[in-house]
């Protein structure tokens, strides 16, 4: 029989999972969870509710940087003005999550740790140099959200483990980021190829720093270094794009499937990058 537990600390989340004898599953918000559950795809003996943890669903300044609580919704990250100033292509991301209702629930640690190469916070999370924390038995680690996901449904974390926060950088001066995603109706569909991009930019409007993420084209999100190289050192330039472009198709590794062939999702790739890539550099420019 599937048991229900609501714990009100995470002391006491760890213990429970630590402690549990069949397969036991987090639930945050519960959009993906609940409908493998009715699938049958997923058929766990214990179900840990995290949203009766203070501060798990919140959003919250600190240091500079910002503190997402792993349950936080959609909804609420969306409603914190400095986290949308500050960090508006995280933020993007996350509010491209389904629907209105889906947004009252999705939260970043679920759209994570459900593990879909197409989620579209992840590619965003990792462009901000986005780390989270993870609590254990041992206490807790804070991780690059890079190390998360190992393939497809799977994750790096125990069965003893859950993520309790994500925290986000303090951003330097003339710098943003932007997320989008290509898909092939107007909403509420997964995403062909998803880029997140961070740019930070000197006085004279020249690319310091940046980090293109695709989701979509592989196994896990992919982190592009080539496209660093391509922008660091230049203006947003034609040359810069069309390197941009280039090291974005050669980092794809993409399936076929109805949503796109292996050809199509790479083209889409490069072009996504180039435009994403424009967005965060005009963003960063504003704030020059
Ligand atoms: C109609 C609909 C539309 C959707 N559209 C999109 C979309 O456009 N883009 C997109 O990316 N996704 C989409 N999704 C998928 C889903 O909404 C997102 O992945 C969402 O962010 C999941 O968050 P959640 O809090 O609901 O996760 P849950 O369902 O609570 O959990 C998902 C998985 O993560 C694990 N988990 C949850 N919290 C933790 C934690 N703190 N620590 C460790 N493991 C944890 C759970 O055990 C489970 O395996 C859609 C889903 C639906 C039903």
């Amino acid at each position: 029989m599937l048991a229900y537990t609501a714990p009100s600390t995470v002391e006491e989340a760890v213990r429970v999972l630590a402690g549990a004898s069949g397969v036991a599953k987090v639930l945050s918000g519960g959009t993906d969870l609940l409908v493998q559950l009715r699938s049958g795809r997923v058929s766990p003996d214990l179900i840990v509710d995290t949203k009766k943890i203070p501060g798990i669903s919140g959003v919250q300044e600190r240091d500079g940087g910002f503190v997402i609580g792993a349950a936080a919704p959609g909804a609420v990250i969306g409603e914190c003005e400095a986290l949308r100033q500050a960090w508006p292509g995280v933020v993007e991301a996350a509010n491209l999550i389904g629907s209105t209702q889906i947004q009252g629930r999705a939260s970043l640690a679920g759209n994570l740790c459900n593990a879909s190469p197409a989620a579209d916070s992840v590619p965003a999370l990792i462009a901000a140099r986005a780390t989270c924390v993870v609590a254990g038995p041992n206490g807790r680690r804070e991780v690059p959200v890079e190390s998360i996901v190992t393939g497809p449904g799977r994750t790096s974390l125990g069965r003893d483990e859950l993520i309790v926060e994500f925290r986000l950088p303090k951003r330097p001066p003339r710098s943003a980021d932007a997320y989008l995603r290509f898909i092939p109706r107007t909403e509420m569909d997964i995403a062909v190829v998803g880029a997140g991009v961070s740019v930070t930019l000197d006085p004279a409007g020249v690319c310091t720093d940046a980090r293109l993420v695709l989701g979509a084209v592989a196994p896990t999100a992919v982190l592009v270094p080539e496209a660093a190289a391509a922008l660091v050192g230049r203006k947003l330039d034609e040359t810069a794009l069309a390197g941009l472009d280039q090291a974005a198709r050669r980092a794809c590794k993409p399936i076929d499937d109805k949503r796109g062939t292996i050809e199509y999702r790479t083209k889409v790739a490069g072009v996504l990058a180039r435009r994403t890539a424009t967005i965060a550099y005009e963003r960063a420019k504003e704030r020059g």
